[in-house]
Parts: C-alpha cells; structure tokens; sequence
C-alpha cells in the first residue's frame, strides 16, 4: 500500500471524528483532492507538457469548468480551452460521415463528452485512498478505533469501500470490518430517519411549541447521506 495516501485518509478520519458536521471522511477527501488538482492545473503547472496533452485530450465536465472559473483564472483558462479547442476541431472533421467512420465520429464526441481530467485524477486517487482505509483497518489499531468514530459513510462511498473490502480483504478480517461499517451505518440513518420524521411533524400545526430538535437541516443532511457531498457549499 501507498505511504503517501495514508497521512491523508488519517487526516480526514481525524478531521470527521472530531467534527461530525464535516460527515462522510471520503467526501472530505474527493472535494481535497479536486480542490487540489484544480490548483495544480490553474496554478504553476498549467504549462507543464505532459498535464497539458491529459487536458487537451480530456477537457473537462461542466462541474469542473465551473469550479475553475471560480477561480477566476482567465488567462489560464483560455490558454488551455485554446489547446483544449484544437484536439476538439480534430474530432469534427472529416465534412462528410459514411458507415463506420461516422460511428467512429459519433464515438469520439461521446468519448470526449464523458472524459473530465480532473474527474479522472480525483477518482484514481479517491479509489486509492479508499483501498487505503480498508488496509489500515487491518493493520493499524489505532486507525481502527478511529474508523469506529466515524459519523457515517455517504452510500457511494460506503458502497465502495465495502465492494473493496469484499474483494480484497483477508476472509478472517472482513467479518469484524462489515459489522463495524454497518453499524455505524445503522445508527446514522436511524437519528436521520427521526430527525426526518420531525422535521415533517413540525410543519403540522399542533407541533408549533415544539421544539426543532436537530431537525433543521435534515432533509440537506439525508441528501448528504444518500448522494455525497460534492463541493464545499453542500
Ligand atoms: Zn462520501
Ligand atoms: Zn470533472
């Protein structure tokens, strides 16, 4: 396993333990690593060559486009949609699609549709550190009791990690680790279903003296838990 991913994965366990608020731990680390790559490529190495030939060939999703122009890093940005719009105009042609070379066309544009450069980093590195928290399971006590503080896994992440650990986990280990995750799991989404449920009755008149309880910002806090949080704002 990495060294280099396991300072980083301690962090965001760190980070979510004492801080419950911040969530899911893997989240924690996508919006790290995004945020980073972003840096990377908006910062002193825009005009590294062989980042530069990734991100003409990839360009990048909408999400990320709009992330960078947050940035406000103009010059930047139009130098690599400059390159980036070169490797498009070679997709476009030829001016007349037959048979196989229009699918092979009609293909390439999808292909392009799909590929974001710092979605591809994010998620390579992502799936790393996810391998990384189910070895240090294993073998580092310490993470284990800090994995047992975690607040709760949001499903994609948490459906990862347990499809890692299916695959790759000792046979012995995998039964302790799934009843830790589970639970943890378990007791997240019961608080969650209650808060739910009064949040709902608070909307009903007779509940007006009540108290909100930590009812509040359940229904952002549920989206959180089911889908992720994919940016600083959620
Ligand atoms: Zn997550
Ligand atoms: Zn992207």
């Amino acid at each position: 396993m990495e060294q280099i991913y396991t300072i980083p994965v301690n962090e965001a366990f760190d980070l979510v333990s004492e801080k419950p608020e911040c969530g899911c731990p893997f989240c924690v680390l996508f919006r790290r690593l995004q945020e980073d790559e972003l840096d990377i490529i908006l910062g002193a190495s825009m005009m590294e060559p062989d980042i530069r030939i990734k991100t003409n060939e990839q360009g990048f999703c909408l999400t990320h486009y709009q992330m960078m122009l947050k940035r406000k890093r103009m010059l930047g940005m139009g130098l690599i949609l400059e390159s980036h719009l070169e490797e498009v105009k070679k997709r476009l042609s030829p001016k007349m699609l037959l048979g196989n070379k229009m699918t092979a066309a009609i293909g390439a544009l999808f292909e392009l549709e799909e590929s974001c450069y710092v979605c591809t980093r994010r998620d390579k590195n992502l799936n790393a550190m996810i391998a990384t928290a189910v070895y240090l399971f294993e073998a580092d006590p310490d993470f284990r009791e800090k994995l047992k503080r975690t607040p709760y896994f949001c499903l994609p992440h948490y459906r990862m990690m347990i499809d890692y650990a299916q695959k790759k986990m000792p046979k012995r280990i995998l039964p302790d680790f799934y009843s830790t995750v589970h639970e943890i799991q378990e007791r997240y989404i019961y608080t969650l279903g209650n808060d739910v449920s009064w949040f709902c009755k608070k909307f009903d008149y007779r509940y007006d003296d009540e108290p909100w309880y930590n009812s509040k910002d359940s229904v952002q806090r549920t989206i959180k838990f089911l889908s992720g949080a994919p940016d600083e704002n959620n």
